[in-house]
């Protein structure tokens, strides 16, 4: 295939994959799409058809049903031909491990032809994305102890100390990027190491189908047998009682082979909610990072990152602005770098001054502003006024419903409109990060079914003048 077209069509996609992203205001959405992006393997223009390869035919109907219509207006907004069709195939010629073909794994994949016996036969659960990986990480003192650790079991697998690796921290700070990077790093090195990457949700439901269709046996072969098992999102286990027995074995059979296991979550071991105890103590048994949030100077290093090797460069200015007025999540910071993309592509002569860029980020400056201007204390003081309480009694430890209600509500406020940690919202509300987490929880699930509670949350945000529509998770 031209090498040209190919990474033509790959910077496309990746712009359209971006400014689709950037729409999805639901957090559910997002990962359920994203998800299904993993599963692409490689993009390529045809004939004026945009071929979109997946590593399974579930992936492929999916997105064909659900997504294509959506996914063609964003690649009109990315600049495609408007008369371009887009066509979703299963590829099952593709090692469902990795994906996109870059430099990388091309040259991997052609040693790996040289020796076809070398290679391992096992497959992942799910596939590893090739632009996650140690170069395309950008570096800083957030992460920088997180990456020294996953360096660190990629040169030591298995090996005490490192674990199991734990990494957690707050959505879009890169932890999925890490820990995947770890299962291409140690995939280059070592091709016959069996590696497998996998969500905690798609291990219960793995589990679950295993359990109705009487194949834990397989189950257990297969989750057992690894060199390096990856489980992202671990959190997502205290759905399910028993998987976490089942969990529990899997971690200790691997680990006492000295197996490499590695973890993430959004919250410390500690602080992760209905986990069994003895899990989280094997959780920390190992070495546990956490991510913070990016500065100033690792937000524009890694737009830069993000912005090299595209056609039309971007800016300097441009990237100043965004790392300044951006400052949530990386993942917020690719958005507002597509829309730039888009700006810059549909108009190349554009001079991007300072009122242009706010502009044309409204959106995402909006979002960033509402998450930074409403303090905590602000939320007590309405959650307080609203249902006639004191400060005293919203921060008590008193069990009656009339207290729990506006106290936990509160909570749910602070973490949904705030940047501060759970453990900055705990220290406010004078409790512990469980109590927080367990509080936004019983919130969100009552909201589903009590419509009073839901006009409460309404009328707190017009007071406190946020947006929800611009809700950043
Ligand atoms: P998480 O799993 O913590 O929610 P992800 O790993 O999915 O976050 O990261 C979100 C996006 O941000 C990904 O596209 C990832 O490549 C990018 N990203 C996050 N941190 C960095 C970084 N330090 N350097 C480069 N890209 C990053
Ligand atoms: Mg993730």
């Amino acid at each position: 295939m031209n090498e040209k077209i190919d990474i033509a069509s790959r910077e496309l996609w990746e712009r359209a994959k971006t400014i689709y992203l950037s729409t999805i205001r639901n957090d559910v959405e997002k990962s359920q799409v994203e998800r299904y992006f993993t599963m692409i393997t490689s993009v390529s223009m045809e004939d004026g058809i945009f071929k979109i390869f997946t590593s399974n035919s579930f992936a492929a109907d999916t997105l064909r049903d659900n997504y294509s219509e959506h996914l063609k207006s964003c690649f009109d907004l990315a600049g495609a031909d408007k008369n371009m069709a887009i066509s979703f195939i299963y590829d099952d010629s593709v090692k469902p491990t990795i994906v996109i073909p870059n430099e990388m794994t091309r040259q991997h994949e052609e040693k790996a032809r040289e020796r076809p016996l070398q290679i391992s036969t096992y497959v992942s659960t799910m596939p590893l994305s090739s632009d996650y990986t140690f170069e395309e990480f950008v570096e800083g003192p957030s992460n920088s102890w997180a990456v020294a650790a996953a360096k660190g079991v990629v040169a030591n697998p298995g090996k005490r100390g490192y674990n199991p690796l734990f990494i957690h921290g707050g959505t879009g700070l890169g932890k999925t990027h890490i820990m995947q990077a770890i299962g291409n790093e140690l995939r280059k090195k070592n091709p016959m190491a069996s590696i497998c990457y996998l969500t905690a949700e798609v291990f219960l439901n793995k589990y679950s189908e295993a359990l109705a269709n009487h194949k834990m046996e397989q189950f257990r072969d297969r989750y057992r047998t690894i060199d390096l098992l990856l489980v992202d999102d671990v959190q997502f286990l205290q759905r399910g009682k028993n998987c976490q027995d089942e969990f529990f074995n899997t971690f200790n059979a691997l680990t006492s082979a000295e197996k490499q296991v590695v973890m993430t979550s959004d919250v410390a071991p500690k602080d992760l909610p209905g986990i069994e105890e003895r899990l989280i103590s094997r959780f920390e048994w190992g070495m546990v990072q956490e991510i913070e949030k990016p500065s100033y100077e690792t937000r524009l290093a890694i737009l830069k990152k993000k912005a090299e090797g595209i056609v039309q460069p971007i800016p300097e200015n441009a990237l100043c602005f965004i790392a300044q007025n951006i400052s949530s999540h990386v993942r917020a910071l690719e958005g507002a770098l597509g829309k730039i993309m888009v700006m810059l592509d549909l108009n190349p002569n554009i001079v991007l001054t300072d009122e242009l860029l706010s502009i044309g980020l409204k959106d995402f400056i909006n979002k960033e502003k509402n998450l930074k201007k409403i303090t905590i204390e602000e939320i007590q003081n309405a959650v307080c006024k609203r249902f006639q309480i004191s400060m005293k009694q919203l921060k008590s430890n008193e069990r009656t419903q009339s207290l729990v209600t506006p106290r936990q509500l509160a909570m749910y406020i602070a973490k949904k409109t705030t940047t501060k940690s759970q453990q900055e919202i705990a220290d406010k509300f004078e409790k512990t990060h469980a109590t927080i987490i367990h509080g936004v929880k019983a919130i969100t699930k009552r909201l589903d079914v009590e419509p009073e509670l839901k006009e409460s949350l309404k009328a707190l945000y017009d007071e406190l003048g946020y947006s929800p529509d611009n809700v950043v998770d």
